[in-house]
């Protein structure tokens, strides 16, 4: 094949891989999801990023076991501070492809994925996606408050420190009154 048909060849089948044709044993590849990747889907909430993904793909007679190597990072909003940060990638996922149908399940494995034997092109796309947004943390800040937007948590702070001060003089009238009794009782 001309080599610049393979290269057309792989962008459009970007995150899919030929099981058919894959050779018996490990197989490795390399792709790059950015910005495109996430934003081609409409309802994630991530915008952009660079995770570098390596596939190895275990070709065996019934099933392929496919290891994902995610590392990157991810642009997402400061619970704190409002602004994007890089969120940091780093975990390790691990899919069975087996042949069969979804009948044939006697476990509920969410990580066996049923395919038909005649079933060549496999595409990965949702895949990532699913396990990049699982590994998310549920709390999304800034590595450490000095990273934050200085100005919002100034703001924040002196919220907070108006909150207390009115606290304090709503506790005020309570604190007096016992106040007012230690001395009653000391002057009887
Ligand atoms: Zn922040």
């Amino acid at each position: 094949m001309h080599p610049e048909l393979g290269i057309m060849k792989k962008e459009e089948n970007k995150y899919t891989i030929q099981l058919e044709s894959m050779p018996f044993g490990n197989n490795d590849f390399q792709y790059v999801i950015n910005d495109s990747f996430f934003g081609e889907r409409d309802y994630s909430e991530v915008k952009s990023g660079v995770v570098n993904l390596l596939l190895n793909v275990q070709k065996l007679e019934s099933m392929f076991i496919l290891t994902l190597n995610l590392e990157g990072f991810v642009v997402l909003p400061c619970d704190r501070c409002g602004d994007d940060y890089n969120q940091k990638i780093d975990s390790v996922a691990k899919i069975f492809l087996k042949y069969g149908s979804v009948n044939d399940i006697d476990n509920d494995d969410d990580d066996v994925i049923f395919i038909n034997k005649n079933e060549n092109d496999f595409d990965l796309s949702d895949i990532i996606y699913d396990y990049i947004s699982i590994s998310l943390p549920i709390h999304r800040v800034h590595d450490d408050e000095s990273l934050c937007n200085q100005d919002v948590i100034k703001y924040l702070e002196e919220n907070k420190k108006r909150q207390d001060e009115q606290e304090a003089e709503v506790g005020n009238p309570v604190w007096s009154d016992l106040m007012k009794q230690l001395k009653d009782k000391l002057d009887n």
